[in-house]
């Protein structure tokens, strides 16, 4: 427990403080998801905040618990765009996944405290919704292409009208499909993932789709930042025909300043930017002309305060948005997605993961999808709760990440990233 008070740059409006800064850390879903707890001096007034980067959550707990509560344990709950600025600054070096994810908990959390004081949801602070609902997309995805095909029209059953497809090309360490036979001889990992395979069928995957489902249903399609440029050109190209919603991360981050070139040779409209961990490379995808759906990781930008900021800045300049959605993303992460989706009239579309049960029993009031449409809770603050005695069920796995990632290979042995 931090005892010293941080000193207030200005004298508070009245007497409530910031008394506690904590993370929970559960696996309900098999993932392990962070949040982020802060407490005030008023009895009861908490809020909630998501910090999941399940890829190293053990370093965002110790930034969150020894880097950044010291600094906010005195200071006004209400003051969010200052401690959001002396957080992000006071590391000197700024940003990067953990760091971001740290500070993404405690400002989503002081914006969870802002809307519970005044007993409105957070999307009434914003200046109120722009729409009812957010449309939603989820992923079918299988071993072969029957497979995935089956499984989306399960959800256009379930009245899911923007569908992503994924099949057995992209192999282990993307979607878990079917890899690509080949290995070279004695290879501890025989199922890799081979470009040349992908390119080949992946246009099948599509054909047999508009066979199946028809012209009605919206397509959408993730490459998963594994192609070259050129590839890109060549997979876009191949998948016109089939009039995709729009075609996800072609590009590995680090060859971002290509993308305006594949944008422009891409029949179909080009998201990217999950990846991104800074505020600064997400607006110059913006300004560039990289992209036509911009795609954050909320947290891994720091949450609302600055991704707001980038929501804005699409709306002026004719780009969409379609917020990361995956597992990997607590329910108080997914609705302040669907905050930003209401209130922004850049929206484009929203990534929406089906969480399992266990993770409703931890997280009461966790959104659901219903009719290809997720609706914000008319709840104060995000209108997320977290049992923590249910949370303590599911304790994370340590290095269940680490030994997956070493595995995503190519069939020659070679790296790949996951
Ligand atoms: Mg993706």
């Amino acid at each position: 427990m931090i005892m010293q008070e941080t000193q207030a740059p200005w004298e508070p409006r009245d007497t409530l403080r910031i008394t506690g800064v904590r993370t929970i850390v559960t696996a309900p879903g098999g993932v392990p998801l962070v949040v982020v707890r802060v407490d005030t001096s008023e009895p009861g007034l908490h809020g909630l905040g998501c910090a999941t980067f399940t890829q190293r959550f053990h370093a965002v707990v110790a930034a969150v618990e020894q880097h950044l509560a010291p600094m906010v344990i005195g200071r006004h709950p209400a003051d969010i765009e200052d401690i959001w600025r002396m957080l992000h600054f006071s590391s000197y070096w700024r940003g990067g996944p953990v760091h971001n994810n740290a500070l993404s908990g405690i400002d989503l959390a002081l914006w969870d405290i802002a809307g519970k004081r005044l007993g409105v949801p957070v999307y009434e602070l914003l200046g109120g919704r722009v729409r009812a609902a957010a449309a939603a997309y989820t992923g079918a995805r299988g071993g072969t292409v029957e497979e995935s095909v089956d499984r989306a029209a399960a959800l256009a059953e379930r009245g899911y009208r923007h569908i992503r497809l994924q099949a057995g090309g992209p192999g282990v360490g993307t979607y878990g499909g079917a890899g690509t036979p080949g290995a070279y001889p004695g290879s501890p990992y025989p199922d890799g993932w081979d470009v040349a395979h992908y390119l080949r069928t992946t246009p099948t995957l599509f054909e047999k789709a508009r066979e199946v489902l028809g012209d009605e249903l919206e397509l959408l399609h993730d490459a998963h930042n594994r192609l070259t440029p050129k590839e890109a050109v060549v997979l876009a190209r191949s998948l016109e025909p089939y009039r995709l919603f729009f075609l996800e991360d072609p590009l590995a981050p680090e060859h971002f300043d290509r993308l305006p070139e594949v944008r422009a040779a891409a029949p179909m409209p080009i998201a990217s930017g999950e990846l991104v961990s800074s505020v600064t490379d997400a607006a110059r995808l913006v300004t560039s002309g990289g992209v036509d759906y911009l795609r954050l990781h909320v947290s891994a930008v720091g949450g609302l305060t600055p991704v707001r900021k980038l929501a804005a800045l699409c709306e002026l300049s004719g780009v969409r948005t379609a917020w990361h959605g995956p597992p990997d993303m607590s329910p108080v992460g997914a609705a302040a997605n669907v905050t930003l989706d209401v209130t922004s009239p850049a929206f484009g579309i929203q990534e929406a993961h089906v969480y399992p049960e266990p993770v409703h029993e931890v997280f009461p009031g966790t959104l659901r999808t219903v009719n290809g449409y997720l609706t914000p809770s008319g709840e104060p603050g995000w209108g997320v709760d977290l049992d923590e005695r249910a949370a303590a069920r599911h304790p994370p796995e340590t290095h269940l990440h680490e030994r997956w990632a070493a595995r995503v290979r190519r069939p020659d042995g070679g790296l790949e990233a996951p």
